[in-house]
């Protein structure tokens, strides 16, 4: 899925309790597309690799780090070990946290083999599913329209924070 798309459903999944959490579930969201492809697209700004428009950028010019980091991002078994590492040591789990998990399994079937299919079960095994491109018709406006209906259902029905009594 698209890098706005997965900040907000990490945002309206984990972060309905109040306004920071979800802030933090957003940006987690965001965070295993940021981390990778961050550093690649500021080096396509300073003209370090290839700028490129329309479409994806072709492969050939994608550093190898971006494969690394992107394994990382997209494993669930390093999100596991990260969420219950930090459950233990809060001695209570982060929900915020949880949208990075549901980043991955997003991802997994909206990621076809030719670009970046999600690499979930890293480094376990290299399974992977080829699915539909979240760039296709098809995932695009049925993940648009649903953002929109949870976000009107959030804000303009349930109220939004103020409902849950707290608004920070
Ligand atoms: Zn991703």
């Amino acid at each position: 899925m698209d890098v706005f798309s997965h900040g907000l459903w990490g945002g309206i999944a984990f972060g309905r309790r109040r306004k920071r959490d979800f802030w933090a579930a957003a940006l987690l969201g965001m965070l295993p597309d940021l981390v990778p492809f961050g550093p690649f697209f500021l080096m396509a700004l300073l003209g370090i690799v290839p700028l490129h428009f329309g479409g994806p950028p072709s492969l050939d010019n994608i550093p190898q780090f971006v494969f690394s980091l992107y394994s990382v991002t997209h494993s669930l078994v390093v999100f596991a070990l990260v969420f219950g590492s930090v459950w233990v040591w809060r001695k209570r789990a982060y929900l915020p946290l949880a949208a990075w998990g549901l980043h991955i399994l997003v991802d997994i079937p909206t990621h076809s083999t030719e670009f970046f299919p999600t690499p979930f079960l890293w480094p376990l095994s290299s399974a992977h599913v080829n699915g539909v491109p979240w760039s296709h018709p098809f995932i695009f406006f049925p993940d648009v329209i649903l953002l929109i209906v949870l976000y009107v259902w959030f804000f303009k029905i349930k109220g939004g924070w103020k409902a849950n009594g707290k608004q920070i």
